[in-house]
């Protein structure tokens, strides 16, 4: 059943795909984790199939996907790496063997297991981004799952999670993954803070939602005069970055007013600028709230136009605006490049996107000490 799931998401996006290589690495998969199974008590080979249906979401290409069916075969079967090469190619073999080698890192100190782990996430990276996004899918469903785990075990992964999962699920830009990291890891680590959040969120839910439908309404009229076709929706913020957001500013929850963004997509850059001129004619923006990703996009390739504006209500509304191009970019980041397309996957575009991976790489190549190199990463990775 979760195989059919998986083989209609990969036809919803790509017709003339490979389907034969995915049932392939299915059956192979489900043929050598026989007798296996996971804490949950569910033979082991739903992992794997989670995995994989976590990259068909992304829309990631067939070797992704038939990669992520195997990426646990080589550690805990009698499958060999010869076996996959010559049944799947080398390609697979090559992202099987990457996620393999990442998950055989010995950790000493917290430290120092953080440092080596990012250092060989970058390592693997370097050789096929893939083998990143595998291990990142890998990840969230254990994360997923991480209820069947020993308390102790939940504290220690969800920490992990926080601290190297999810910020390079950001740094690669890929938002759908980097949030739903921090809110499962947030909801292990604060279960108490997490559920008052998530409660104080439903509470008010309603009366926010008529509030955001009707801004929409008056902002959809006003395009519309002026001929603007665009995308405009309300945006539910996530659980983690509002308590972050209580943390950095020292404030209440009840302080915390723009607990939905609205979203504004459209079809050019052009547009975008008209659409920010209107949204200011139309409310009050707040000083020092605007801010042009647009032409000064982050370093994991985020665009769009920010504005906080005061609303009807005198409460503020966070704004984002971007053109569909960007909205791609936002959400699946560098996997983006990654998702199914007729032969040239690899295009100059995507070489020039992660070329500050590979300026990274190299810099760190020299540094020995793992906590030199800890030091140096955290200004990089962690701070925007
Ligand atoms: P700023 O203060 O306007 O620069 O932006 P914040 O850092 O407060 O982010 C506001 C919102 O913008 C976030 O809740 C996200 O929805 C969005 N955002 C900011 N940075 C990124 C990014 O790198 N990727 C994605 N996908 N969204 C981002």
């Amino acid at each position: 059943m979760s195989l059919d799931k998986l083989l209609a998401t990969i036809k919803s996006y790509t017709e003339e795909a490979n389907i034969d290589l995915v049932k392939e690495a299915y059956y192979l998969a489900k043929e050598s984790h026989e007798g296996q199974y996971r804490v949950s008590g569910e033979p082991f080979v739903s992992h794997p199939v989670q995995v994989a249906q976590i990259m068909a979401e992304l829309e990631l290409d067939i070797i992704s996907i038939s990669a992520a069916l195997l990426h646990d075969v080589v550690e805990d079967t009698e499958v060999t790496t010869e076996e996959l090469r010559e049944k799947f190619g080398p390609e697979i073999e090559l992202l099987v063997n990457g996620v393999t080698k990442l998950s055989k890192i010995d950790f000493k100190s917290r430290e120092e297991h953080q440092a080596e782990s990012l250092r060989k996430m970058f390592l693997a990276m370097a050789k096929d981004i893939r083998v990143i996004l595998i291990k990142l899918a890998d990840r969230l469903h254990n994360m997923r799952t991480l209820q069947y785990l020993p308390r102790e075990k939940q504290i220690r992964k969800a920490t992990e999670t926080l601290e190297i999962y999810a910020p390079l699920a950001h740094r690669l830009g890929i938002s759908t993954l980097k949030w739903e990291l921090e809110d499962l890891s947030f909801r292990y680590l604060e279960p108490d803070r997490y559920y008052e959040v998530a409660k104080k969120i439903a509470k008010n839910r309603a009366e926010r939602e008529a509030y955001i439908e009707e801004a929409i309404k008056r902002l959809n009229t006003k395009l519309t005069e002026v001929d603007i076709e665009a995308d405009i929706y309300g945006r539910p913020k996530h659980l983690y970055s509002i308590y972050q957001k209580m943390i950095k500013g020292g404030k209440e929850f009840n302080e915390i007013y723009d607990l939905t963004a609205l979203r504004v997509i459209v079809s050019s850059v052009k547009e975008c600028y008209q659409v920010l001129g209107i949204i200011h004619e139309l409310w009050s923006p707040m000083p020092g709230r605007i801010k042009d990703y647009v032409a000064m996009p982050k370093s994991n390739m985020y665009q769009s136009l920010h504005t906080t504006v005061i609303g009807s209500k005198g409460e503020p509304l966070e704004i984002q605006i971007r053109t569909w191009e960007m909205h791609r970019t936002a959400e699946y980041g560098i996997a983006a490049h990654w998702r199914y397309k007729e032969g040239n996957r690899k295009d100059e575009d995507f070489e020039r996107k992660i070329s500050w991976l590979r300026q990274l790489l190299e810099w760190q190549k020299d540094l020995s000490d793992a906590k030199e190199f800890m030091e140096n990463l955290k200004i990089d990775l962690f701070e925007d």
